[in-house]
């Protein structure tokens, strides 16, 4: 056994592909989708999901969620329908967090009929809640902690003490935390998941998403995979190790931002309400303390009633409205326009999203000028 290496070790070294020709200081990019036989266990291809720079890039995943093993995908809603569909057939149940990724939302109710696969959601995040709901046929609880726009968190613990004792898989999507600020696997949760697009790529030109768990787990979830062809180009693989390589530089810069920003909002007058694990008006503090390493850069934040949420927006300077999130930059969006714009207003109150929220992802801008800007855009909205 090798010591366990620090952080940014593993964020650097761990699953370089050694360029052994020329001794080149990165890893070298593999394009070749034909390889020669390599006795008769090893064939390499693309849609295998075993080509070297993919390979190699599993295990820094791996290393970073603690899994023993990992997959990468070339998006996350490959990433989460490989998944879900590698432990589920016809007749199945799954229990499904009320407040999750749109995308994933969408993917459940469109698809699973199709496949004669019944789904729950919730009602709240709380355990209890997934125990109602179980049923003789429920294979998988699935969660995301923390959840969008409101910055839910879900106990992981107890989900996974609900889950073992009937012995149910566990999924989670890690998006919002990335493997710096959590990492659910130790918390027993079996199968996490990303969308690489966000965090782990963290420069908004990266579309690919990961998978981790036990060898066993990966290897189901594998041999789906193969069939649903969701891998990621080696060109990609290769972007995505170089922004790997400064994972925890740039998410631990943007949570600092993101707790610094959230304490200004709260002390804002023109600001209603702030969200964020990390504040202690937050409901869920204590749970958030006791299963994330760092509370994130993702939080929302209520404007008052007489300022209108789109010009805010638009008199912002420096900080973009914009879909994604998670990039360097800082971007905001406005869920009751974009996000959940297809529910009635009734629908999003009881959701708690109000056409006052803006969801702000934190950059790595210096908050001082974060602070600035918004300032400035909350002054010229007032009405
Ligand atoms: C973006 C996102 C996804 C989907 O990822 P894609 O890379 O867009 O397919 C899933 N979950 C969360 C929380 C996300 O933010």
């Amino acid at each position: 056994m090798t010591k366990k290496r620090g952080i940014n070790t593993t964020c650097v070294h761990v699953g370089e592909v050694k360029d052994e020709q020329f001794k080149g200081a990165i890893s070298p990019i593999y394009m070749s989708t034909s390889y020669a036989f390599d006795g008769v266990d090893v064939k390499r291809y693309p849609r295998y999901y075993n080509t070297p720079n993919q390979e190699m890039l599993c295990k820094k995943i791996a290393a970073l969620e603690n899994t023993e093993d990992a997959l990468i995908f070339s998006s996350g809603m490959a990433a989460i329908s490989s998944a879900m569909l590698a432990f589920l057939k016809r007749g199945d149940h799954v229990i499904v967090q009320q407040v999750i990724y749109g995308g994933t939302y969408n993917f459940i109710v469109s698809e699973f009929d199709k496949y004669g696969i019944e789904y729950s959601f919730t009602e709240s995040d709380k355990a209890d809640d997934f125990k109602s709901l179980i049923k003789e046929n429920t294979k998988i609880l699935y969660i995301e902690t923390p959840s969008n726009p409101l910055l839910g968190i879900t106990d992981m613990q107890a989900i996974t003490d609900l889950a073992k004792e009937k012995s149910i898989l566990t999924m989670i999507d890690n998006t919002f935390a990335s493997p710096i600020n959590q990492n659910p696997y130790n918390f027993g949760i079996d199968i996490v998941i990303h969308s690489a697009t966000k965090y782990m790529g963290g420069h908004s030109d990266i579309s690919a998403g990961a998978v981790a768990a036990s060898k066993e787990h990966i290897e189901q979830i594998w041999s789906t995979a193969i069939n649903l062809g969701g891998n990621l180009s080696d060109q990609t693989v290769w972007l995505l190790e170089r922004s790997l390589k400064t994972l925890n530089l740039r998410v631990k810069e943007q949570t600092k931002n993101a707790q610094f920003m959230a304490e200004y909002l709260e002390n804002n007058e023109n600001i209603d309400a702030v969200y964020y694990p990390g504040l202690k008006s937050h409901p869920q503090y204590e749970i958030a303390k006791k299963q994330m390493k760092g509370f994130g850069a993702m939080l929302s934040f209520e404007l008052s009633e007489e300022i209108d949420a789109m010009d805010f927006q638009r008199n912002l300077q420096l900080i973009k409205p914009s879909m994604s999130l998670a990039g360097l930059e800082s971007t905001t969006v406005s869920p009751a326009q974009t996000t959940h714009a297809l529910l009635s207003e009734d629908q999003r109150l009881e959701r708690g999203i109000k056409d006052g929220l803006i969801r702000f992802s934190v950059g790595i801008e210096e908050p001082e000028d974060l602070i600035a800007d918004i300032e400035q855009a909350l002054i010229k909205s007032i009405q």
